[in-house]
């Protein structure tokens, strides 16, 4: 068995290109960086890979990767250790339903996922991520400690508190950590405020490797901005990741400078067309020849220079986000767009070559009718009808309420009523309706807004809470979809 996975494991590891080699095989503390979902993904998450980079630049500090792997026992992924032979365990929540896959890595690994079953002798658990930044109260009966916002600051004391109570007991270490402003100890200290970092230019900007395997066709992930200045009402990213900080143009441009040029960049930014410098970066990028992906942009910022890089990239596809056909229902969830601007910049795409364009709605929207879903249908015939020979992709999720936004108080709609409404939109001859699966959208409206007795639940189950029948015979959901507790407020001072 383990022969295989080395086997399988060796092939990734194969196309993995570093920037610089930063695995030490030995250090005082073995910290397990896990992140609860298969390779692909979590090598696509800059956050991850950056604290993976922090941490193996620490003296004294022995870290390895770890993923969710089907079939196998969860092993290092350096060096096939197992995970507990390390003094700590830090997992990266970014996603709701990651937490199932969580408990179950800890489950594999022989170590009890609810922290009262786990003795002294057990590694010290612990959770940061985007998930315990909006919601950390599930994690309360698992994760000894739990890190919420950004992390660049206090890595280092954390890292501090372990190497100086090196031999202590568990219970000690965790009264230091409480200590720690973003540290949260179940027990000891259930109340804080998220760390944020003031100067992003003070941390290196880039992933520590790139992989054809990642989700962004094998760039090496950059950031060029954190926080959001828009006011979407549906998404965390404003409150929960405040203020917005942008990376120097200057810095950005001689890290370039070292990167060779065929190497493809993915610009990481929850809107990268809101970076100040976006108009003097597409110009360097142009002039440079140099081939992006991008996380996303908005559709306001589409322009001429931005399609010329797509074109230079190789992309074919466009992908925008109306969320709504409904000009209206769009500007009360906090996008302002008209129809006519999207499809002003879908001629644009059009004129320049692009004949696939992808557009991702919602369906579930607080005050959303019968009648708004019915447009959906009518805005992606108009631009079926306007531009001869276009694909259009239609992607519709249902909304999930999440915690910190002025939604967070709001229902998730029925099952029944979603599938209603995804039958509205599948009527539209000839496109192509992608729905994330309404079953999954349920699951993670329960976990978002979930509480301690969620994560005690999901615990016994294990991955038997993927399945919805399951989930209800030992839980009440009604209380998490209807958005009737705020149980992060709790824990999180905004
Ligand atoms: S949806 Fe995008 S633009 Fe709107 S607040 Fe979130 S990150 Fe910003």
């Amino acid at each position: 068995m383990l022969w295989e996975w080395r086997r399988e494991v060796s092939k990734f590891k194969a196309q993995e290109r570093w920037l610089e080699p930063l695995w030490k095989p030995q250090g005082k503390i073995g910290w397990a960086l896990v992140y609860p979902n298969y390779y692909s993904v979590g090598i696509s998450n800059l956050g991850f890979l950056m604290v993976y980079r922090m941490l193996a630049e620490m003296k004294d500090i022995f870290v390895s990767r770890f993923f969710k792997w089907d079939g196998f026992t969860p092993l290092s992924f350096e060096e096939g250790r197992s995970l507990q032979e390390f003094e700590v365990i830090a997992f990266s929540l970014s996603y709701e339903l990651d937490l199932i896959n969580l408990i179950s890595i800890l489950k594999k690994a022989g170590i009890p996922p609810l922290r009262g079953d786990r003795v002294d002798r057990f590694p010290v658990v612990g959770v940061g991520g985007i998930f315990p930044t909006m919601n950390p109260r599930p994690l309360f009966p698992i994760a000894d400690f739990i890190f919420c916002g950004e992390s660049e600051e206090s890595l280092s004391e954390m890292a501090e508190v372990f190497l100086s109570c090196w031999g202590l007991s568990k219970d000690k270490v965790l009264e230091r950590l409480a200590d720690l402003d973003g540290v949260l100890v179940p027990g000891v200290k259930d109340i804080t405020r998220r760390r944020w970092v003031m100067n992003l230019d003070r941390y290196a900007l880039s992933a520590p490797l790139y992989t054809p395997l990642n989700q962004f066709g094998g760039a090496l992930l950059i950031e060029l901005n954190r926080g959001c200045k828009r006011g979407c009402l549906f998404c965390p990213v404003r409150q929960c990741y405040n203020p917005f900080r942008f990376r120097s143009f200057e810095g950005l441009k001689s890290f370039l400078e070292e990167i060779p040029r065929g190497v493809k960049v993915g610009l990481i930014s929850p809107v990268a067309t809101d970076y100040p410098f976006f108009d003097e970066l597409l110009d360097y990028l142009l002039e440079t020849g140099r081939k992006v992906s991008f996380g996303s942009f908005r559709v306001e910022g589409i322009s001429e220079k931005l399609l010329l890089l797509l074109k230079q990239s190789d992309q074919k596809l466009l992908t925008l986000a109306p969320e709504t056909a409904n000009e209206d229902l769009r500007r009360r969830i906090g996008k302002a767009f008209s129809n006519d601007l999207l499809k002003e910049k879908i001629s644009l795409a059009y004129r320049y070559g692009f004949r696939r364009v992808k557009l991702y709605f919602m369906v579930g929207l607080p005050g959303e009718s019968l009648k708004d879903v019915e447009e959906i249908n009518s805005l992606v015939r108009e631009i079926k009808s306007e531009f001869k020979g276009l694909e259009v992709i239609v992607s519709v999720n249902p909304f999930v309420p999440k915690p910190f936004t002025p939604f967070e108080g709001e229902s998730f709609l029925s099952i029944p009523e979603l599938v209603n409404r995804l039958k509205i939109i599948r009527k539209v001859a000839g496109v192509d309706v992608r729905g994330e699966g309404i079953k999954k959208a349920w699951l993670e409206a329960i976990i978002s807004r979930g509480d301690e007795k969620l994560g005690e639940t999901l615990s016994i189950l294990g991955d038997g809470a993927f399945s919805p029948k399951v989930l209800e015979e030992h839980l009440d959901v009604k209380i998490y979809l209807s958005g009737e507790i705020k149980p992060w407020r709790e824990s999180l001072k905004s």
